[in-house]
Protein backbone atom coordinates (compact mmCIF):
# COMPACT_ATOMS: atom_id res chain seq x y z
CA UNK A 1 0.00 0.00 0.00
CA UNK A 2 1.41 3.06 -0.82
CA UNK A 3 0.43 6.73 -0.24
CA UNK A 4 -2.49 8.64 -2.17
CA UNK A 5 -1.39 11.37 -1.24
CA UNK A 6 2.57 11.31 -1.46
CA UNK A 7 3.32 7.92 -2.79
CA UNK A 8 5.45 7.21 0.20
CA UNK A 9 5.24 3.63 1.46
CA UNK A 10 2.99 3.35 4.09
CA UNK A 11 3.34 1.66 7.86
CA UNK A 12 0.60 -0.03 10.20
CA UNK A 13 0.14 1.22 13.75
CA UNK A 14 -2.03 0.88 16.46
CA UNK A 15 -4.13 3.11 17.53
CA UNK A 16 -6.86 2.43 19.67
CA UNK A 17 -6.12 -0.99 19.46
CA UNK A 18 -6.82 -0.98 15.70
CA UNK A 19 -4.31 -0.98 13.05
CA UNK A 20 -4.18 1.69 11.02
CA UNK A 21 -1.98 2.20 7.82
CA UNK A 22 -0.38 5.60 8.12
CA UNK A 23 2.28 7.65 6.03
CA UNK A 24 5.15 8.81 7.63
CA UNK A 25 6.30 11.49 5.38
CA UNK A 26 2.68 13.75 5.69
CA UNK A 27 0.49 11.84 8.15
CA UNK A 28 -2.02 10.76 6.05
CA UNK A 29 -4.16 7.44 7.99
CA UNK A 30 -6.88 5.00 6.99
CA UNK A 31 -8.23 2.27 8.21
CA UNK A 32 -9.27 0.29 5.53
CA UNK A 33 -11.48 -2.77 9.11
CA UNK A 34 -14.47 -0.05 8.94
CA UNK A 35 -15.15 0.79 5.40
CA UNK A 36 -15.54 -2.66 4.81
CA UNK A 37 -17.66 -3.67 7.89
CA UNK A 38 -19.99 -0.52 6.91
CA UNK A 39 -20.30 -1.92 3.27
CA UNK A 40 -21.48 -5.24 4.69
CA UNK A 41 -24.17 -4.11 6.85
CA UNK A 42 -26.13 -1.96 4.51
CA UNK A 43 -26.15 -5.00 1.66
CA UNK A 44 -27.45 -7.89 4.49
CA UNK A 45 -30.82 -5.68 5.25
CA UNK A 46 -32.74 -6.84 2.58
CA UNK A 47 -34.14 -10.09 3.40
CA UNK A 48 -37.13 -11.99 2.05
CA UNK A 49 -39.61 -10.77 4.19
CA UNK A 50 -41.42 -7.43 2.57
CA UNK A 51 -42.56 -4.39 5.04
CA UNK A 52 -42.77 -0.92 3.45
CA UNK A 53 -45.39 -0.13 6.02
CA UNK A 54 -42.95 2.58 6.85
CA UNK A 55 -43.57 3.95 2.92
CA UNK A 56 -47.18 4.00 2.47
CA UNK A 57 -46.79 7.77 2.44
CA UNK A 58 -45.10 7.98 -0.58
CA UNK A 59 -47.44 5.33 -2.43
CA UNK A 60 -50.20 5.85 -4.79
CA UNK A 61 -53.52 5.15 -3.61
CA UNK A 62 -55.63 3.24 -5.51
CA UNK A 63 -59.49 1.76 -5.77
CA UNK A 64 -59.56 -1.43 -3.95
CA UNK A 65 -62.42 -2.63 -1.33
CA UNK A 66 -61.02 -3.63 2.12
CA UNK A 67 -62.46 -6.95 3.12
CA UNK A 68 -62.42 -5.64 6.89
CA UNK A 69 -64.16 -2.12 6.56
CA UNK A 70 -65.31 -1.66 3.26
CA UNK A 71 -63.07 1.41 2.34
CA UNK A 72 -62.97 1.52 -0.90
CA UNK A 73 -59.34 3.50 -1.43
CA UNK A 74 -56.01 1.53 -0.88
CA UNK A 75 -52.44 2.58 -0.96
CA UNK A 76 -50.90 0.09 -3.36
CA UNK A 77 -47.40 -1.30 -4.18
CA UNK A 78 -45.94 -4.44 -6.17
CA UNK A 79 -42.78 -6.67 -5.23
CA UNK A 80 -41.08 -8.40 -8.18
CA UNK A 81 -39.88 -11.58 -6.59
CA UNK A 82 -36.04 -12.39 -7.29
CA UNK A 83 -36.50 -14.80 -10.18
CA UNK A 84 -38.12 -12.90 -13.47
CA UNK A 85 -40.18 -15.41 -14.11
CA UNK A 86 -42.47 -15.27 -10.99
CA UNK A 87 -45.53 -12.84 -11.55
CA UNK A 88 -44.97 -9.93 -9.58
CA UNK A 89 -46.76 -9.35 -6.24
CA UNK A 90 -49.45 -6.39 -5.89
CA UNK A 91 -50.05 -5.24 -2.40
CA UNK A 92 -52.93 -3.01 -0.91
CA UNK A 93 -53.41 -1.61 2.12
CA UNK A 94 -56.17 -0.04 3.53
CA UNK A 95 -56.02 4.28 3.95
CA UNK A 96 -58.98 3.74 6.96
CA UNK A 97 -57.96 0.77 9.17
CA UNK A 98 -54.07 -0.01 7.82
CA UNK A 99 -55.70 -3.77 6.72
CA UNK A 100 -53.09 -5.08 4.40
CA UNK A 101 -53.66 -7.69 1.69
CA UNK A 102 -51.89 -9.20 -1.49
CA UNK A 103 -52.78 -9.95 -4.77
CA UNK A 104 -51.02 -11.92 -7.29
CA UNK A 105 -50.96 -11.56 -10.85
ZN1 LIG B 1 1.92 10.59 2.45
ZN1 LIG C 1 -60.04 -1.13 5.87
Amino acid sequence: MFCPKCGTILRVKEKAKKKVLFCGNCNYTKSPEEGEKMELKEKVSTGKQVEVIEKTELLPKIRAQCKKCDNDVAYYWSYQTRSADEPETRFFKCTKCGHTWREYS
